[in-house]
């Protein structure tokens, strides 16, 4: 477990709202390119609280507010 006090700070591609390399220039879950946007960051613990939905295209769990769906890679329109 982690110490009391202690926060991670999670670097998330800015499309699909997956973890990745602060350093990265594609994010290896969707291929899209990073630094034509800025990274998001968050503290770990709301990223795992963040409200999740089902991709319209998939089906699978993904960050609500995640414009592009991690797993099928596709925009999810409005
Ligand atoms: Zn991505
Ligand atoms: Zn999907």
């Amino acid at each position: 477990m982690s110490g009391e006090g202690e926060v991670q700070i999670m670097i998330l591609c800015p499309y699909c709202l997956s973890p990745v390399d602060e350093n990265v220039k594609l994010c290896p879950t969707c291929g899209e390119d990073t630094t034509r946007d800025a990274l998001v960051e968050m503290i770990q613990e709301q990223y795992l609280n963040k409200e999740r939905k089902n991709c319209r295209f998939c089906g699978k769990s993904m960050l609500k507010l995640a414009p592009l769906c991690p797993s099928c890679r596709k925009w999810q329109a409005r």
